[in-house]
């Protein structure tokens, strides 16, 4: 998968595929990660990206010429088409299924923006989806876009050192993952639930199952209104 992002702050974003996970899946050639600052498309001398809002009011707006400029060059530079997602509080909230949405697409064009936003008119003329991570204002789409991005490489095959792991994360079923422990066995007096010692797979699986149903009912019940029990994930909750 390819991302390309336009922001201003390149390689604070490229820096994404340095680190863990998405470093690894970068470096096996999974994903890549390619960054376009606008400021590289100004003609003036103080690189200008953005100007006062008409209608008067507090805070700059990104202007649309070096921006549409930067998506330009973008899609130009590989001929892999993309899809160009606005990071935005005002687009659809990110939730798993978002993620496997985004996933499946081969490129995305990720636009990060500054200052009140950027001029409405780039959005109606260059972008494709509108995606918020969540329900307040960060200062830049630059954070978002890496979430974005992070989110995405561990559902690459391969990105993951174990494939099971995403299978097992919260919401993948649609449920919340149950809880883990390791080393040592005992923590300020705090044990090892004994079933996770005994060996017994089939035990095991059940008691995760059940872990997983209970924290979901009691920390998102909206989770599970939405999904069809089987018969033995009603007798576990009932236990
Ligand atoms: N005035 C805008 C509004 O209220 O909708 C907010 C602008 S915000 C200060 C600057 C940039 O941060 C936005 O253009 C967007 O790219 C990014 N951003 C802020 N909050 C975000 C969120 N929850 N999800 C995704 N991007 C966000």
């Amino acid at each position: 998968m390819r991302f390309d992002v336009v922001s201003l702050f390149p390689d604070w974003v490229a820096s994404v595929a340095d680190w863990g996970v998405t470093g690894r899946a970068r470096e096996r050639g999974l994903m890549s990660v390619h960054c376009w600052d606008p400021r590289d498309f100004t003609r003036d001398r103080h690189r200008t990206v953005d100007d006062r809002p008409y209608g008067g009011g507090p805070g700059m707006v990104m202007k649309v010429d070096p921006l549409r400029q930067a998506i330009q060059a973008a899609r130009v530079d590989d001929e892999t088409p993309a899809r160009v997602i606005y990071m935005s509080p005002q687009g659809r909230r990110l939730d798993q299924a978002g993620v496997h949405h985004l996933a499946a697409l081969p490129r995305v064009i990720l636009l990060a923006g500054r200052y009140e936003g950027i001029d409405e008119r780039l959005i109606q003329l260059e972008v494709d989806e509108e995606w918020s991570i969540g329900d307040y204002v960060l200062s830049g789409g630059e954070l978002a876009a890496m979430v974005v991005i992070d989110a995405c490489a561990r559902l690459l095959p391969g990105a993951l050192g174990d494939a099971l792991s995403a299978t097992q994360d919260s919401f993948s079923q649609g449920l919340l993952d149950c809880p883990h422990y390791t080393r040592p066995e005992v923590v300020d007096g705090l044990g090892v639930p004994e079933v996770l010692r005994c060996g017994d797979h089939g035990r095991i699986e059940r008691w995760r199952r059940k872990q997983a149903l209970g924290r979901t009912w009691e920390r998102r019940p909206d989770l599970l209104a939405q999904q069809e029990l089987s018969e033995a994930d009603c007798r576990l909750l009932e236990e």
